[in-house]
């Protein structure tokens, strides 16, 4: 069986938790797209991790943990963060690592840079960690596929033929200093070393698993508004967040994923540039950044101080639609504890017409929010188990988004932990 977990927001939504509680019942956890760009947070009896790279499979010895040919892999970055668990006490996991996955070179994450500045004013707001210039090279054919490392005389010359064209850039477009050839072979005859342990035929291993009957799990990163075909483009991600690439990303049947996870936060945060219709700043902002997610709503990977806004109805609605969902996780519920009364985007305002379906960019950016205000529980409702002794208030509010976006409410987290979930009977289910 597969199932997927993803993000029917912005990102951000909490995955890493419900992924993590997820991996118990899981014998494979799988990226299949995204890189270092962003961070999943969990805590469990091991401590406090930001999973950038690493599949949130990590912590139980019983899953193995694929990087799967759709994702972007750093191979510094992955390695490190393989280090920093071991190094807090997690046993060394059982990895395995795409022979199609590419990765990221260490020019993608200069260019990156160098691209962010020169747009300055008008930049997208990038984490800098090369994943553009890593995918804009996977699809103009000139990336880097992990098998390559193994066919040392065919590398060399790729290699020159890439830096030609790179080198130009660098040095008439951004005025930087050229890379070298050998250099650069020298760096990828090491990732290969690192990687030669773990590099596999992922699709045929999975095709065997899937026919043994085992638990997989795809683990997305980001969420749907960050699609770059279905989100808000162009302020999206450079590779789909969508459950339906997880056949893609990781090489498997797509009729195989049966159950799909979207992971929904009960108010809204989004990093970087773009439409985020349910806005909100100021003080009104900064309580509930402060007091969001586990710690304050700030960057996984940069610590940015996240932009906030109330529940949006109507772009998770469609986020939700747009993943195929089967099941909603809705999360971060026990920091609205602290509300009086709870503002709830239900529709958006566009040239004097109501929109309640989300609308493309452009339209997106002219569009005002169209609040309910609910009543607040003011209770701390973590430690709660089971759903009926949820404060009525907060039963309210969790029904009310459900009827709004039409997508059955199955699980409910009130806390970072992996016992802080309630299950719960949907009637739309
Ligand atoms: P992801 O990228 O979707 O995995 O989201 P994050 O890892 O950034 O999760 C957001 C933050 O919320 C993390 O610090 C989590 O530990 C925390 N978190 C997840 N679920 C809950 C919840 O139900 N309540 C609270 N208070 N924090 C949560």
């Amino acid at each position: 069986m597969v199932r997927a977990i993803v993000g029917a927001n912005w990102g951000d939504e909490g995955k890493g938790k419900l992924t993590d509680m997820m991996s118990q019942e899981s014998d494979i956890v799988i990226r299949f797209q995204g890189g270092a760009n962003a961070g999943h947070t969990i805590v469990n009896h091991y401590g406090k991790f930001a999973l950038h790279t690493l599949p949130s499979g990590v912590f139980y010895d019983h899953t193995t943990n694929i990087i799967g040919n759709g994702v972007a892999l750093d191979v510094e970055k992955f390695f490190n963060e393989v280090k920093d668990i071991t190094s807090k006490g997690v046993p060394m996991p059982k990895i395995l690592i795409s022979d199609r996955a590419q990765m990221v070179m260490p020019y993608h994450v200069l260019f990156d840079q160098y691209e962010e500045e020169r747009l300055g004013k008008a930049s997208f707001g990038s984490t800098k960690s090369g994943i553009a210039p890593f995918y804009s090279d996977k699809y103009a054919k000139i990336g880097f596929q992990v098998q390559e490392l193994f066919h040392e005389d065919t590398l060399k010359v790729k290699i020159a033929r890439v830096l030609e064209q790179k080198n130009v850039l660098l040095e008439h477009l951004y005025h930087k200093p050229a890379i070298d050839p050998d250099e650069l072979f020298e760096t990828l005859m090491r990732y290969k070393e690192m990687l030669e342990p773990y590099v596999c035929d992922v699709s045929a291993y999975l095709w065997k698993a899937i026919k043994e009957g085992k638990n997989v799990l795809l683990e997305g990163q980001l969420g749907s508004l960050k699609d770059p075909d279905h989100g808000i483009y162009p302020m999206v991600t450079s590779s789909s967040t969508l459950a339906a690439y997880g056949a893609i990303g990781a090489g498997l049947p797509p009729y195989e994923i049966k159950t799909i996870v979207t992971v929904v936060k009960a108010y809204s945060s989004a990093v970087g540039a773009g439409a985020f219709v349910s806005e909100i700043f100021g003080d009104e902002a900064e309580e509930l950044r402060k007091r969001g997610g586990d710690g304050g709503e700030y960057g996984a990977t940069t610590h940015r101080p996240r932009r906030m806004g109330w529940f949006d109805c109507v772009a998770t609605k469609y986020g939700c639609r747009i993943q195929g969902t089967t099941d909603v996780a809705f999360t971060v519920i026990d920091v609205l504890g602290y509300l009086d009364k709870i503002p709830v985007c239900v529709g958006y305002e566009y040239e004097g017409k109501l929109l309640d379906d989300f609308p493309t960019t452009q339209v997106l950016e002219k569009c005002k929010p169209v609040l309910e205000v609910l009543d607040g529980w003011k209770t701390d409702i973590r430690g709660i188990k089971n759903y009926e002794d949820l404060p009525e208030n907060c039963k309210k509010y969790i029904e009310f988004v459900e009827q709004h976006i039409g997508f059955p409410i199955t699980m409910v987290s009130n806390g970072p932990s992996r016992d802080d979930i309630i299950y719960r009977e949907s009637k739309l289910k």
